[in-house]
């Protein structure tokens, strides 16, 4: 199947990705340097160079509904390999979020355990790693997830069974209100 269709260019597509990422997709000439120095292509279904050039020619639903951009690891390798000096890295990440608000999130294990990583830090200032697997195990109906591990980490205290107390706590959640208020404008 063909996923590119130039006939229908959402240039209001590019605009808003160059607008968010502040970077211009027209120089991406397609070397692939990208693709072929990103760790996670082999479980991605589209290579990050392809999903540059889906932007590009303004695939809008083609490039939010892909699973990629959920399974990116963020590592910057993209944006270190592009001889264009193109942030990659931060044209997937406005890519993600995108695709969060227009309702096209493919990988929903990835975006829930997103979340609850937040709303984690939000409630206690830094993450609750234990509260966060439970959390996560309960709302993704996956209870046991990574459970082989707690044997290996506990001895060596790096999970807690109460979450830290941190000073600043109030002012971490300042920072989420102030997000939300800036959605809201
Ligand atoms: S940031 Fe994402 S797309 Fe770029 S190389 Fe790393 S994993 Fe791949
Ligand atoms: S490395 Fe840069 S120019 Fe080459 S395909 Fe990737 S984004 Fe485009």
């Amino acid at each position: 199947m063909n996923i590119f269709n130039f006939k229908d260019c959402d240039e209001g597509f590019i605009r808003e990705v160059e607008e968010r990422s502040g970077q211009d997709v027209s120089q991406c000439y397609q070397c692939g340097n990208c693709t072929a120095g990103c760790p996670y292509t082999f479980v991605y279904d589209l290579p990050v160079g392809r999903i540059m050039r889906l932007t590009q020619t303004g695939q809008r639903k083609a490039a939010l509904s892909c699973r990629s951009i959920w399974l990116c690891a963020s590592c910057q390798s993209c944006t270190t390999r592009c001889p264009n000096n193109i942030d990659v890295a931060c044209i997937m990440d406005v890519l993600r979020h995108m695709s969060r608000e227009e309702g096209y999130a493919t990988e929903k294990d990835v975006k829930l355990f997103a979340d609850t990583f937040l709303s984690s830090v939000e409630r206690f200032g830094r993450v609750y790693e234990m509260g966060l697997m439970a959390e996560y195990g309960a709302r993704s109906l996956k209870p046991w997830t990574d459970g082989d591990l707690g044997p290996k980490i506990l001895p060596k205290f790096k999970l807690h069974f109460m979450p830290h107390s941190i000073k600043g706590r109030d002012k971490v959640a300042r920072i989420f209100d102030r997000f939300r208020e800036g959605q809201m404008q």
